[in-house]
């Protein structure tokens, strides 16, 4: 089984997974305060998306 881990902070994913979809990928985070830092990076990183 592959090791499931926050996109953002790296962390082991317990129970209260949040899965945020970047460009067209699923990512799994730990908790609201990372599905946040990584939907920034992500607008940041794209820019023309609205
Ligand atoms: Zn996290």
């Amino acid at each position: 089984m592959d090791d499931r881990t926050c996109a953002a902070c790296d962390c082991e994913l317990e129970t209260d997974i949040i899965t945020v979809t970047l460009g067209g990928r699923a990512v799994e985070v730990c908790c609201q305060d990372c599905a946040l830092l990584l939907g920034e990076a992500q607008a940041a990183i794209a820019g023309s998306e609205a």
